[in-house]
């Protein structure tokens, strides 16, 4: 049987566009660099999470992990240096930080609560008017008779702050929530909530950028990657990414430049 080239082209690019859609994550991070004045924080730094993914970002202080949590984002003055954001197969590196917001990426601070003056009540449904914002707070581990009516303001501690942080951000039910060490500020014993809180993500169908120093959180990961000034040095599954991170090798530097080994 004779087939034209021009059928043979046709089954060529369907079958190409096809492994293109198979093949494209929810977040692509590509050759992100991203500098401030002389100093290179983010430096070539690429990786990827598919929808439905929890990726745990682990890596010691000062290495560019809150920076990455900003360029995906939008943050006013973290433009990208070179590099691309691609989110569910569109270029997001000069979409406003609302604009990122509705195509549902949203940012939990490592240091929370940017609002201020309006009760717990009112910042939980500030997205969705009229929603039960209980749930929410049980769902962190807080009692909404306690905390409903309370001002989001100084008086909360920053372990209070940090739990409705996290309670807003499950409210907006993100495709991807980037959570900017959700562990930090709130006690020991309170691991087990965060786990929680992950799982709920996960019931949701929501990606998480988990960034966190806990290795126990970092377990109950997808997958894990190792950041080291401001790169991807090891990244696969988390029990040996965690592993790696604790033995403080650095697979692309090998311990010339890391400041901490
Ligand atoms: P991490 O979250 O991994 O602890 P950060 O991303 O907060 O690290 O910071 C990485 C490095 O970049 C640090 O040395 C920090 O001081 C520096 N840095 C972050 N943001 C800026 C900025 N806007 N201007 C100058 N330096 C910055
Ligand atoms: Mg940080």
């Amino acid at each position: 049987m004779h087939i034209s080239a021009d059928i043979v082209m046709d089954i060529d690019s369907i079958q190409k566009t096809e492994r293109l859609q198979e093949k494209m994550s929810l977040l692509e991070i590509r050759k992100l660099t991203f500098c401030t004045g002389k100093k290179e924080i983010l430096d070539d730094l690429s990786m990827t999470i598919e929808a439905g993914e929890v990726h745990a970002l682990l890596g010691t202080n000062g290495t560019g992990k809150s920076t990455l949590a900003y360029l995906v984002m939008g943050c006013e003055g973290y433009v990208p240096t070179s590099g691309d954001m691609v989110f569910d197969g569109q270029r997001i590196n000069d979409l406003t930080i609302y604009e990122r917001a509705q195509l549902g990426i949203t940012l939990a601070w490592q240091e929370p609560v940017r609002f201020e003056g309006i009760s717990v009540r009112d910042y939980l449904t500030l997205q969705h008017k009229g929603s039960d914002a209980s749930q929410y707070l049980e769902m962190v581990g807080l009692s909404p008779e306690l905390y409903l009516g309370r001002m989001v303001d100084r008086c909360l501690s920053g372990g209070e702050r940090k739990r409705i942080e996290l309670a807003s951000v499950l409210a907006l039910h993100p495709r991807l929530a980037v959570l900017d060490e959700p562990d930090s500020g709130i006690d020991m014993l309170s691991t087990q909530d965060i786990i929680n809180v992950i799982t709920l993500f996960r019931q949701n169908g929501s990606s998480v950028l988990l960034i966190t120093h806990r290795e126990e959180i970092a377990l109950i990961a997808d997958k894990a990657s190792q950041v080291c000034q401001g790169r991807i040095v090891c990244s696969g599954n988390p029990a040996n990414v965690a592993e790696y991170y604790k033995s403080r090798k650095c697979l692309v530097c090998d311990g010339e430049v890391c400041t901490y080994v």
